[in-house]
């Protein structure tokens, strides 16, 4: 592995970092500006950068042992792992910018619902703010982070992942109302681990998926003739059930989703963790039942995990289809817990799946 000093002859100028997340409740609702609560993981994204006096870019991924090149101004989509760092500087326009030399490390599994594409964008911002002293606030950081990956590498995501790694602090969960970006630190009670596992089970038609569940919200919030799908409570129940199936069943997931987030943020303040964990069993039900974004083996992934000892709930996290499950559990051996949930689904299922959390 190179140092700063190995790939470009001198020591950096400045070191930034930013986690990668997991989301605990609230699946599914930011597109509709509804209330997601994600936490931080432990692992992270580092940039280390020393300005050049050039508009040259040379970034160095320490994962990929790769060393690229751009202009700065001159930014072009690649469709590879260059456009995220491409992207964050296109988005900075008008700030202050030269080009600058950049080494990126992490420990943030890419492709595991992890976010390693957001802690990227804003350990790569947190360093262009510092290198070239730009006032930006934590918020709008986390804005540009979100449109490089709209906007540059094409990705229609939501404004959770980058508010998470821009926001977020270890030893809390993050509430955020994605419509306001209105955002609340909600500590955790020393009583409750969080646990990620993968399900071995890649979503790869996720994305198409995906796009159909944003137009089945767009088109009940036209039916409903509301502004959007947030403003539902469950005196708009009878209203819900009229749509059209499956519309009924997805407006009726974001309702309800969205109450359990709130109550999960009532739950984490009074340190009610059976209470949170039903909350989250309440959610996979509707993720599977009513969003209908599951599938078997993740379901039965969720219920192993329900079964270990000391677990108050699991569900399904990310997307869907695949990818990973968060748990609320017990600290106290959740590792090894998680493991033996492990073993027993790949002796089920024939899959491997990969406690990512606790490391
Ligand atoms: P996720 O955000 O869930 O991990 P994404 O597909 O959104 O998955 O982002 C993963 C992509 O981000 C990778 O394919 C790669 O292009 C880029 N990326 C993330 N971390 C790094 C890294 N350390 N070095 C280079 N590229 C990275
Ligand atoms: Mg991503």
């Amino acid at each position: 592995m190179s140092s700063f000093r190995e790939l470009f002859g001198a020591d950096p100028e400045v070191s930034a970092e930013a986690p990668g997340r997991a989301n605990l409740i609230g699946e599914h609702t930011d597109y509709s500006g509804g209330f997601v609560l994600p936490v931080t993981i432990p692992q992270r994204t580092r940039v280390e950068l020393r300005r050049r006096r050039d508009d040259t870019a040379r970034v160095h991924s320490v994962q990929l042992r790769r060393t690229e090149e751009y202009r700065v101004g001159s930014e072009s989509a690649r469709h590879d792992w260059l456009d995220y760092v491409q992207g964050v500087t296109a988005m900075a326009r008008p700030r202050p910018l030269r080009g600058f030399e950049a080494r990126i490390d992490s420990d943030v599994p890419p492709g595991s619902g992890l976010s390693s594409s957001a802690a990227l964008e804003i350990s790569m911002l947190r360093a262009l703010r510092e290198a070239f002293g730009w006032t930006l606030d934590d918020v709008r950081l986390a804005l540009l982070g979100q449109r490089a990956e709209v906007e540059f590498v094409g990705a229609p995501v939501g404004v959770m992942d980058q508010m998470a790694s821009s926001l977020g602090s270890p030893r809390a969960a993050l509430f955020i109302d994605t419509q306001s970006l209105r955002t609340e630190l909600v500590p955790i009670p020393a009583g409750l681990g969080i646990a990620v596992v993968h399900s071995g089970i890649s979503h790869d038609h996720a994305s198409g998926e995906y796009r159909v569940r944003r137009g089945e919200c767009e088109e009940a919030t036209r039916a409903l003739g509301v502004a959007s799908l947030r403003t539902l409570t469950v005196e708009d129940l009878p209203r819900i059930e009229a749509l059209r199936p499956p519309l009924d069943r997805r407006a009726r997931h974001v309702m309800t989703e969205n109450a359990r987030v709130l109550e999960a943020v009532e739950a984490l303040r009074a340190g009610a963790l059976e209470r949170l964990g039903a909350l989250l069993a309440a959610s996979h039900r509707s993720l599977r039942d009513d969003y209908q974004v599951s599938v078997p083996d993740l379901d039965r992934l969720v219920a192993l995990a329900a079964e270990a000892p000391g677990v108050f709930g699991a569900r399904l996290t990310g997307g869907g289809f695949g990818g990973a499950i968060v748990v609320a559990a017990r600290p106290e051996g959740l590792r090894a817990s998680m493991e033996r949930v492990a073993e027993r689904y790949r002796a089920q299922t024939r899959r491997t799946a990969t406690v990512l959390v606790p490391r």
